[in-house]
């Protein structure tokens, strides 16, 4: 309510604001946490709380009247369409030169992501967090992060003879004839209910294709691991459809926190003041430098320093399909959750996921999405004539991501005598290199915070989420942001509590 004083208020309810918000509440703290999206826990009129993936509707789309799907076209056609305009579950921010995509709602990115939990190999970590012990990290806050989120891998026995993996098992025999390593990818995915799945036993979600606007039934987002054990600490409240405008200091010490309330058209039904003594920024990579750059530009928070906003990088990404001859069909069931990826990262800079295609028919199509080395950084910064947060990234960026992506498939498509698809991303486009899905960066660690997440200028201000990482984690992010955030918050509450 509004005039409320909180202890902590956590602003989003993503991998770092899940993580600081349990460990906080069982630390006995009164924890309140706010989150822009929505709450996503009730069925709509079909009886199911998300919409499926080849059938986007009201639910599917933050904000937006048309759909913006990752994949563009197919076979050349463009295939995005009109939906209402409502407060759904995927974002598809666009910052310039790149569109950045990002979950929303309880829960944050683990709603709309594939669950692909990939700890980084250590001798890579030295690159990725220049400034944390690995020790430490391998030793507890890893094991801890993957014993929190319900870490597993697909059963090596059921993968080979699974239908739904024909695509996968043709993405390791191809990536072993070129000799590059494929490596199982653990996910949050419950696996033994995907084989249920594949069974006929149970309602399907990976195997009707369910991932990028939520899935229904087996995948263990943060409402089924961290913040359904937040819960039931009787500590935590969270305030879903409340976005967070402003956090300025209060004259009796604490926070002043300004939120506004929405509706499901986006309006403001009001707007809400709250005072806090801390508060942790884990609005994600682009949500907290957003709140942080305009906050230090407006005068809201001007002891900020001049690290804020900078380091920001989109994990390398970028997207392409292969076209494979008629012996090597990838299969007309695809389970949505991927499982396997291609290791080049030493040699070319790359490590390609091997991802479904889950259009409900044989394609011949192999689909990867990239993590490279890329090491192009972005920076935001305040336009005072938009009043609002710019990032400079240009579309050219993504050349290096190109050229390393190419390591793997270049060498595929010849050993097999196959060619890249280009009807995926428009006409004659081969590579995806417009959009991320692994924003990281902004707020970077013992940069604009401490080694810790403590905002530099202003004790009781935590950065505690994607921004604290410098654009790269060589795999999938998550679980490296749980990681920190775990070994983070524990020193927080250790001393500064
Ligand atoms: P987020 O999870 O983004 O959470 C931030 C939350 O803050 C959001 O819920 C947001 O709505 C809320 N918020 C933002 N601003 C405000 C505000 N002003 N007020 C209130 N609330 C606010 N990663 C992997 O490791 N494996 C994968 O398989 C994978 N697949 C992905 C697939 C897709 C389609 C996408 C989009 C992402 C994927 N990711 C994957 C990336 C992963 O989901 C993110 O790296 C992760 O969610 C980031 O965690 P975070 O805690 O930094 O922030």
């Amino acid at each position: 309510a509004s005039g409320a004083h909180v202890p902590v208020l956590v602003i989003g309810t993503g991998y770092g604001g899940s993580v600081a918000a349990l460990r906080l509440a069982q630390a006995g703290v009164d924890v309140q946490m706010i989150e822009m999206g929505m709450a996503w826990d009730t069925p709509g009129s079909d009886g199911k709380i998300f919409a499926n993936t080849t059938s986007p509707d009201y639910r599917s789309y933050w904000l937006r009247t048309r759909t913006k799907q990752p994949l563009s076209n197919f076979l050349g056609f463009p295939i995005d369409k009109d939906v209402p305009l409502y407060t759904g579950i995927l974002d598809a921010e666009e910052m310039g030169g790149i569109i950045v995509y990002q979950g929303r709602g309880v829960g944050g990115g683990s709603l709309v992501n594939g669950g692909m939990a990939v700890t980084p190999k250590r001798e890579n970590f030295g690159a990725i967090l220049p400034s944390v012990d690995a020790d430490e990290m391998y030793g507890t806050y890893y094991p801890r992060a993957n014993a929190g989120l319900g870490v597993g891998t697909v059963d090596p026995t059921w993968f080979e003879s699974a239908d739904c993996y024909q695509y996968a098992r043709v993405g390791r025999k191809q990536a072993q004839r070129s000799g590059f390593p494929f490596v199982f990818v653990p996910d949050v995915y419950d696996w033994d209910y995907m084989e249920q799945e594949a069974a006929g036993t149970v309602p399907k979600s990976a195997l009707a294709g369910e991932i990028l606007y939520g899935n229904n039934y087996g995948k263990k987002s943060l409402q089924k691991t961290y913040l359904a054990q937040a819960a039931a600490t009787g500590k935590v409240t969270i305030s879903p459809l409340h976005k967070v405008t402003s956090v300025s200091p209060a004259a009796a010490g604490g926070y002043t926190v300004v939120i506004d309330q929405l509706n499901t058209t986006g309006g403001t039904t009001a707007t809400k003041t709250v005072t806090a003594d801390r508060v942790f920024f884990a609005a994600g990579s682009v949500g907290t430098s957003k709140l942080l750059v305009k906050l230090k530009a407006t005068g809201a928070l001007p002891s900020l320093n001049s690290e804020i906003g900078q380091g920001w990088g989109d994990n390398g990404n970028v997207m392409c399909g292969r076209a494979n001859h008629l012996w090597d069909p990838t299969g007309a069931l695809q389970a949505s959750i991927p499982c396997g990826g291609i290791d080049n990262w030493t040699a070319g800079g790359a490590f390609a996921e091997v991802a479904p295609l889950p259009t409900g028919i044989e394609t011949y199509a192999s689909f990867y999405l990239s993590i490279t080395k890329n090491p192009n950084r972005a920076q935001f910064s305040w336009n005072a004539t938009t009043n609002s947060v710019d990032l400079n990234w240009q579309t050219a960026w993504k050349q290096p991501a190109i050229d390393m992506a190419k390591s793997i498939f270049d060498k595929i498509n010849a050993k097999e005598g196959t060619i890249y698809r280009t009807d995926l991303f428009g006409t004659y486009k081969i590579w995806g290199d417009h959009l991320t899905y692994h924003p990281l960066g902004g707020a970077v660690l013992n940069k604009a915070t401490d080694n810790y997440g403590r905002l530099q200028g202003y004790s009781g201000l935590y950065v505690i989420d994607g921004s604290l990482i410098p654009g790269n984690t060589s795999v999938n992010p998550f679980v490296t942001i749980t990681a920190l955030a775990e070994r983070n918050i524990e020193t927080i509450i250790a001393t500064d509590l």
